[in-house]
């Protein structure tokens, strides 16, 4: 006899898409509830995906500083550094405890009723809660709640590789290279996209030699060409081997041994990788196991994704669908922005995303962040531009940190001047995106960046530098 529980906005999974949905309607007065069935909230992102995985980053950028570059900035360490794996894995559990509990504080001040299970479609209108055993507080009998609007966030897995099995252990997908126990010697990783080198960096700043194997003739498909190629020469400097045009035929463990076999794409050469752990790291698709959408008959594409119109609205205009289970990049962010625009929608009828202004970071070092369009894009497009550069080298305040590798990119109209791409190569650069982002997003020109003030010294000053170039000339370089 399953209990009936009446709210306005029911929303299924509480990563970052399903749990701002679900605050941000709470605040507009519904009566919400959000359904998780992985025990804490938070999704991927806080879980397994960008927040571990950024705490590795940051932790293993320090150690590598203090061991290999702290005698030039007249730090002499009395004793050897090393690293401590257990806390170094244990720092970052931490983290992702404070802010997974975090959510679950916010979603108590704000009134958002949380039920640990798994939710499916009962109906159009009823959602059901079933138990999940292996999860702390799960709701102890199966629950219906019924609901006027259902917004699905249910996100995305990793995409496995036909025919290779992962263990977790040796060969492992982006969640078990974020626990690993020891540093491997060899770390290969099959995939050149973002989640492959910013794991390939924490490894490689601890010590393991990183092989990237890519199908594609260099890394970074979606990035500016000439932003790509400088960070393949970034990383390869650090140590990284690339194996570029290469396609992985299978891998298969030997012992504590993972043998990777390999063949060229254009000569056809075979080779085989012998590594520590691999990483399968090709790339995540939707996630809609258990849902049963099919009950309902919610449209499915080809590849797996759920399909809406521009409201968020599948052929139910009250079952919306937001974040990493639709269209559009398989971003937090962008599935935050979704949750706000889809309950707006539901309050107002209005709600807008400018999907041409979502900034993409890579978290390696150094940074690479870029918003708009690409070089290649615009050339496509026949859209006629300008380019600015500034190189950090010419940045005092990267000068004064001993970190100048890099530059600033902007691609403006030739005859408005208005800012359409930026691509930033450098220290910091996931932050100063930002600016780039506010910019486009009001129609900024070049000048109108560039006669901003922007404090002294800063890394900024690149930003307003390169605006400058863009039109004009810069004054410091
Ligand atoms: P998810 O975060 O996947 O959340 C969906 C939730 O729904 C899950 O918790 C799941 O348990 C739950 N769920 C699914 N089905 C049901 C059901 N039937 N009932 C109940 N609950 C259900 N993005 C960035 O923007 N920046 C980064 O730096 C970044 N780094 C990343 C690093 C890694 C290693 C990985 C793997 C991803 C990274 N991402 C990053 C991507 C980011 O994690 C996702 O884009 C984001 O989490 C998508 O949010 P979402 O709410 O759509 O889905």
């Amino acid at each position: 006899n399953a209990e009936k529980a009446k709210h306005d906005v029911v929303v299924i999974g509480g990563g970052p898409g399903g749990y701002i949905a679900a605050i941000k309607a709470a605040q507009l007065g519904y009566n919400t509830a959000c359904v998780e069935k992985r025990g804490s909230l938070g999704g991927t992102c806080l879980n397994v995906g960008c927040i571990p995985s950024k705490a590795l980053l940051n932790n293993s950028h320090l150690y590598h500083q203090m061991k290999h570059d702290s005698k030039q900035r007249g730090i002499d360490i009395q004793g050897s550094v090393d690293l401590n794996i257990a806390q170094f894995q244990k720092a970052k559990d931490t983290i992702v405890k404070q802010l997974t509990g975090g959510i679950e504080m916010l979603f108590k001040k704000n009134g958002v009723k949380y039920y640990k299970g798994l939710g499916s479609f009962e109906s159009e209108t009823e959602i059901k809660v079933s138990p999940v055993e292996e999860i702390e507080g799960t709701v102890k009998e199966e629950t219906i709640l019924s609901a006027d609007n259902i917004i699905v966030a249910t996100g995305s897995e990793v995409t496995p590789f036909p025919g290779i099995t992962i263990d977790e252990e040796r060969i492992v997908s982006s969640t078990g290279i974020l626990s690993l126990k020891e540093i491997p010697k060899k770390l290969a990783i099959i995939g050149g996209g973002i989640i492959g080198l910013e794991m390939g960096s924490v490894y490689s700043r601890l010590g393991s030699e990183v092989t990237i194997i890519e199908f594609q003739p260099a890394i970074g498909a979606t990035m500016d060409q000439e932003v790509a190629t400088a960070t393949q020469k970034f990383l390869k400097k650090q140590g990284f081997q690339f194996k570029t045009s290469t396609k992985v035929m299978g891998a298969t463990r030997d012992g504590d041994k993972v043998n990777v076999e390999v063949e060229g794409v254009k000569d056809g050469k075979k080779e085989t990788i012998e590594a520590d752990v691999l990483l399968v790291a090709i790339g995540r698709r939707p996630y809609v196991q258990g849902l049963n959408a099919e009950k309902i008959g919610l449209d499915v594409d080809k590849r797996g994704r759920l399909v809406i119109d521009s409201k968020f609205q599948t052929k139910f205009p009250h079952i919306k669908v937001i974040g990493d289970v639709t269209f559009g990049p398989m971003l937090a962010h962008k599935a935050e922005e979704e949750g706000v625009a889809a309950v707006e929608l539901i309050k107002t009828g209005h709600g807008h995303i400018n999907y041409g202004n979502i900034p993409s970071v890579m978290y390696s070092h150094p940074e690479v962040a870029w918003v708009g369009k690409t070089e290649q894009e615009l050339k496509n497009d026949g859209i006629s531009y300008k380019i600015g550069k500034f190189p950090f080298v010419a940045n005092s305040r990267a000068k004064t940190n001993m970190d100048t590798e890099g530059f600033v990119k902007i691609l403006i109209d030739s005859e408005t001047e208005r800012l359409l791409g930026a691509h930033i190569i450098g220290p910091n650069a996931g932050e100063m995106i930002a600016e780039a982002g506010l910019a486009l997003e009001y129609g900024a020109s070049a000048e109108d960046i560039a006669r901003v003030c922007h404090a002294h010294p800063t890394l900024s000053e690149a930003f307003k530098e390169a605006s400058l170039a863009a039109f004009n000339k810069p004054l410091n370089f």
